[in-house]
């Protein structure tokens, strides 16, 4: 019997867990696993990135879910600092060149997987590539910020976006003891919620002590003689800074599917059908920040790049290439976050994405509390919830408030894919007890609010 060969393309979450996930249901015996990445690690968490930088996590190696020793361990062929260079559709076969020799060579494949994640976007303007500007997408980049940081002259720091890697960013170089400025092109930070709701965010960092600025397209940077950075220049400003983190947002790293003529949606990720194989292509799968997924709520395919749903799409991913079955329907597009103590949270649409498919909307914002009121502890919470004009269906929650706020989210989060109406929602049998929630939970008050409206209309 000749054996399969899985080829997967990216060592991080979405074709680690590919691959693991197939190597549970196949042994070496009948599956071989070949794994090309061309970074150092694998299976490492880039979500922990804010908080290493930050002191909160000690460790790189913290980080790492499974490293290279342990995948190779476990039967499969892991091939670290070798790039994927070419996809050969036609003969199946993949081309790779070794980082740090340069050696290239072809390797052919039964089933392949694409998982190669997503691009930090990086502008062409002048002085990107100063001294001391820094993206922070891999583990290497978070090494290269703390070598920065552990050399820095002073210690101004200036953010570029206020997106949810810019915000935790932010919070990283305040508990490092920096003097922090976000510069924002936006109107608020944390565009994934609605500015009225970014407002309180914006708010908040501003008594964090985070100087915000709004409404500001960087322009340029400007380095000292020696190279390093020393400003951040926009239209209107310049803002010194002795270190620089981008955060500007990513986008879907697909240029080899590309050139390979694999089908690209609107947002420039692959296109999959619901078992995450790529349409079009009986042997070829794609999952992680490289796809593009459906939008449960909207109906519209979307670009959102998140971990949760790299490894749920690698775990789909392995089980139909091990030869079970397994889809991924969507995303309702749920979010947390935090700056501190602010736990910024989100699910659904936004109110711009309900209008821009049609969808009429009521809309309600509540001010409750995490635990009952009279409990020590107990402080601000506001919900915001969006229901379907006439129909009463959920669309949309934003909660930003302290300790337990994010989280609650999740409520919603199921809610919404269950389909549920705001009037539903008001019987959800949700626990309480003082210490945990008023006795009417935040996100119960804010369906019942939302119940009257639509129903009064
Ligand atoms: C700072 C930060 C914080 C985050 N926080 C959160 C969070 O709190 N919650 C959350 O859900 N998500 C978070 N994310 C997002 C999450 O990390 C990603 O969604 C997730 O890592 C995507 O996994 P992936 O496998 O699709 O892609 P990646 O993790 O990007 O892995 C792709 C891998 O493919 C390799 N590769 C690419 N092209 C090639 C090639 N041609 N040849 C060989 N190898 C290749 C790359 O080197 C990379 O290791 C965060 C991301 C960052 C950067």
């Amino acid at each position: 019997m000749s054996i399969e060969r899985l080829v997967v393309i990216g060592g991080d979450a979405a074709g680690m867990s590919a691959a693991s996930q197939a190597r549970r249901l196949k042994g070496p015996g009948e599956l071989e696993i070949v794994a090309f990445e061309r970074g150092h690690f694998t299976s490492y968490s880039a979500c922990g990135i804010p908080y290493w930088v930050g002191g909160d996590v000690t460790a790189r190696d913290d980080l790492i879910a499974r490293t290279p020793e342990e995948h190779r361990a476990r039967g499969i062929d892991l091939r670290l600092r070798t790039e994927v260079t070419e996809i050969d559709v036609a003969r199946r076969r993949v081309r790779a060149r070794d980082v740090d020799s340069g050696a290239r060579s072809w390797t052919s494949y039964d089933k392949l997987v694409v998982a190669t994640g997503a691009r930090p976007v990086r502008p062409d303007l002048p002085g990107m590539d100063a001294e001391g500007v820094h993206g922070v997408q891999t583990l290497d980049d978070g090494q290269a910020l703390l070598d920065t940081l552990a050399r820095a002259r002073g210690r101004r720091a200036v953010v570029v976006g206020a997106g949810y890697i810019g915000v935790e960013m932010a919070e990283a170089l305040i508990n490092r003891g920096y003097e922090v400025t976000v510069v924002n092109r936006g109107s608020e930070p944390m565009s994934t919620l609605d500015p009225d709701m970014g407002r309180l965010v914006h708010a908040a960092m501003t008594g964090l002590g985070i100087t915000m600025v709004n409404d500001a397209e960087v322009t340029a940077l400007l380095a000292d003689a020696d190279g390093r950075v020393r400003a951040v220049v926009t239209k209107d400003a310049q803002y010194p800074a002795d270190v620089v983190v981008l955060g500007i947002g990513v986008r879907p790293e697909t240029a080899l599917a590309k050139a390979a003529g694999l089908p690209l949606g609107a947002h420039g990720g692959l296109l999959t059908d619901l078992a995450m194989r790529v349409r079009g292509h009986e042997e070829i799968w794609a999952g992680g920040d490289c796809v593009e997924v459906l939008d449960l709520v909207s109906g519209q395919e979307r670009h959102i790049a998140l971990g949760t749903h790299a490894n749920k799409h690698g775990q789909v991913i392995g089980a139909n290439v091990g030869g079970g079955y397994a889809t991924f329907p969507g995303v309702v597009g749920t979010a947390v976050s935090k700056v501190c103590d602010l736990e910024i949270a989100r699910t659904g649409l936004r109110e711009k994405d309900a209008r821009r498919v049609g969808l009429q909307l009521e809309t309600v914002t509540i001010e409750s509390t995490n635990r009952a009121g009279y409990y020590p502890g107990a402080s601000p919470m506001t919900v915001k919830m969006l229901a379907e004009r006439r129909t009463g269906r959920l669309l949309g929650v934003q909660i930003v408030g302290r300790e337990g706020a994010g989280k609650r989210v999740d409520i919603a989060a199921v809610a919404l894919t269950a389909g549920m109406t705001v009037e539903q929602m008001t019987a959800l049998d949700l626990g309480y007890a003082p210490p945990f929630s008023p006795v009417w939970d935040p996100v119960l008050v804010a369906a019942r609010k939302a119940a009257a409206k639509v129903r009064n209309l």
